[in-house]
């Protein structure tokens, strides 16, 4: 009791599937999620099952500890879902909280990164050059093409990973990737994205989706943030009382990351 802690955010698992037996458990068919497909954690009182909570480690705070679910997500995409990224060029399309958070694993396992925004997104870039990712590109004044080209000796990235949820992303990641290159879909899309398949089969591009993430996931987390790999800081830069729930439901409406200050 009193324990500093974080859950993971399934609302119900059936336990019974293939999926669930190997704690695959964003693959259970039957999986409800907290906040998603049923009602969320803004409530007094959030009853969970043992094996879903995770002591935080002493050295990490509550800010962070409440950045461990995104945190999460990224490394089921950027080492779950991929293989050894170590000494590839990895470009991460969109520079929200998961796609900095992709960005900061890939980076953490050995990767050169490359991270992509526009221009509305100058301070999310600044944000990841602080934290020490390499290369930040603003895609609407830069020549991202280019700037990956010359990079990698003219072959492409090795690895995309698609944060942004823009449509239009899809289908100008292809020419980015060097043949045999790999598209890791992260963010879900509001309109169906339009990709060249023909691009796909002849530059035989691995097109693979990642989906939420697993207890394995949060527990690679919490040593990535243990043993300081990663810089959860930069990214709570909203923080409010809970008196100004509104404001915050609208900024995270907005595409935001909001950190509600219960304490
Ligand atoms: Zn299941």
């Amino acid at each position: 009791v009193g324990a500093r802690v974080t859950v993971e955010t399934d609302a119900y698992l059936c336990m019974r599937c293939e999926y669930c037996r190997k704690e695959e458990f964003n693959r259970c068919p039957n999986r409800k999620g907290i906040g998603t497909t049923t009602d969320g954690a803004l409530a007094d009182q959030l009853v969970m099952p043992e094996r879903a909570v995770h002591v935080l480690p002493a050295n990490v705070g509550l800010v962070e500890g409440a950045l461990t679910e995104p945190l999460a997500i990224s490394v089921h995409a950027v080492v779950e879902q991929s293989p050894s990224l170590a000494g590839q060029v990895v470009v991460v399309v969109g520079p929200g909280a998961i796609g900095q958070l992709c960005a900061q694993v890939a980076h953490a396992v050995g990767a050169t990164v490359v991270l992509v925004g526009r221009t509305r997104h100058a301070e999310a870039l600044q944000r990841a050059k602080d934290v020490g990712i390499p290369y930040v590109v603003d895609s609407e004044t830069e020549d991202l093409e280019r700037i990956v080209k010359d990079l990698t000796g003219g072959y492409g990235a090795h690895t995309v990973f698609e944060c942004s949820g823009a449509s239009g992303v899809v289908e100008s990641s292809i020419p980015l990737l060097r043949r045999g290159g790999r598209l890791v879909l992260v963010a879900f899309f509001r309109e169906d994205p339009h990709v060249d398949i023909d691009a796909v089969i002849n530059r035989e591009i691995e097109v693979l989706g990642s989906r939420g993430k697993r207890p394995s996931s949060y527990r690679t987390a919490l040593r990535l943030m243990e043993n300081g790999q990663v810089d959860l800081a930069a990214l709570a830069s909203v923080r409010l009382p809970l008196d100004s729930w509104r404001e915050g439901l609208d900024l995270v409406a907005a595409g935001r990351k909001v950190i509600f200050d219960i304490t």
